[in-house]
């Protein structure tokens, strides 16, 4: 007898915006969902059939969810990946496999990772003392980029060093975090592009259209698709994604972060082993969403095309209020009246400086369309507090 579908239950650690936006896709289909995160409000839980309110540390109620669910995933990778290769040793199905999830969420583990499997990435160190920094330095040549191998994100747990007499600064405030450091020489790129890409459980891959990422104090702006590189480089992009998510026996959605230089090099800065932020442009520009990729890769099902629609810029919507307080999203009148303007808001209750609150997706009929409809939309939408308004 055929599989049936509509009976699958998803189980996912973490339920903001990247949960969220699974569950509104997996529900498409008529999945259901299981969320585990510790805030009753988050993002995910209006729409999830259950809500296990839990520290993403509590062993048991972890344990419960993979009990409740077909198959576990995850929406962020900062999560104890031991006890999900416990919970798959005993016959729960992960997906992405958690021993892939070990490598990618240690920064140091991921560039050996990469490293010696001849990936191309810049030129890192293990810190083990301040001295190890100095060393560096002298090789690389300043500026050079301390890392936190573990927990950052938006840039936080990263230390840009200009010059030598920045280096104890920069080791005491990392410390603050974590002993676990490395360094990376600085890539002076030109450009910043991501791969999103899915592997299935019989290994069938499908790669997305190269996007262009745009960040601005770390934190993603804006996504322009297709990335304005030379068709070789988007070759070797999705070239590069492809190889990499078969050599990790990845599972499910990923997403590969590079770096282009001037002289159209490319280098793997990062892998993230989850849906991400630079592929909301394929909930409405490509022909299957990220979103329900990954829920057909980890449920077996046949993979979607990825064709894009049309070029599209992705914005963010951060949360411009000086001050925290309940968000509202103002403008979305007048910008719903420019064709093609899709927006998400998340849901989160309180905005507060550079939140993430919300994403716009437009569509043009060529890259300048939709990059001058978006300065549009980015100034028409605002998310601010409640008392501003
Ligand atoms: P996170 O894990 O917090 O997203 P990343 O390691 O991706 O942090 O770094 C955040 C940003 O810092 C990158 O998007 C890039 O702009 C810059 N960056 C990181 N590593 C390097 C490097 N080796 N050379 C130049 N810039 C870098």
């Amino acid at each position: 007898m055929a599989k049936a579908i509509n009976n699958k239950r998803i189980g996912i650690i973490g339920g903001g915006q990247l949960g969220r936006m699974m569950i509104l896709e997996g529900k498409k289909m008529g999945i259901s969902f299981v969320i585990l995160d510790p805030t009753k409000s988050c993002p995910a839980s209006s729409i999830a059939d259950e809500h296990i309110v839990a520290d993403f540390y509590d062993i048991d109620r972890i344990k419960e969810l993979a009990r409740k669910c077909d198959v576990v995933t995850y929406e962020f990778e900062h999560i104890n990946a031991d006890i999900l290769i416990e919970l798959k040793d005993k016959g729960s199905i992960i997906y992405p496999p958690p021993e892939s999830l070990k490598i990618i969420q240690d920064k140091l583990k991921q560039n050996l990772f990469l490293k010696d499997n001849n990936f191309p990435t810049p030129s890192f160190t293990k810190v083990e003392s301040i001295e190890d920094i100095y060393l560096a330095s002298k090789k690389y040549g300043f500026p050079i980029m301390l890392k936190s191998r573990k927990g950052g994100y938006d840039g936080k747990g990263n230390f840009l060093i200009n010059e030598v007499e920045e280096i104890p600064l920069a080791y005491k405030s990392l410390r603050l975090r974590s002993d676990l450091l490395m360094v990376e020489e600085f890539v002076p790129f030109e450009l910043e592009i991501s791969v999103t890409v899915a592997r299935g459980i019989v290994g069938d891959i499908k790669v997305y259209p190269i996007s262009e990422n745009i960040h601005r104090d770390n934190i993603l702006y804006t996504s322009i698709v297709p990335a304005r590189v030379e068709y070789v480089v988007t070759q070797r992009a999705k070239k590069l994604a492809l190889e990499v998510i078969e050599q990790i026996k990845g599972i499910g959605v990923l997403c590969i972060e590079m770096f282009v230089t001037k002289d159209e090099k490319i280098y793997v800065n990062e892998i993230a082993p989850r849906t991400h932020n630079s592929g909301h442009y394929t909930i409405e520009g490509c022909a299957t969403s990220q979103f329900m990729q990954h829920i057909r890769a980890i449920l077996g099902l046949p993979l979607g095309k990825t064709d894009l629609i049309k070029p599209c810029v992705m914005i963010n919507l951060l949360g411009e209020s000086e001050h925290e307080g309940r968000g509202v999203m103002i403008g979305a009148q007048d910008a719903l009246a420019i064709c093609d303007v899709n927006i998400h808001y998340y849901g989160k209750i309180f905005t507060k400086p550079v939140r993430k609150m919300g994403h716009v997706t437009i569509l043009g009929e060529n890259i300048n369309d939709a990059l001058a409809k978006s300065d549009k939309v980015r100034k028409l939408i605002k998310i601010v507090s409640e008392d501003e308004v």
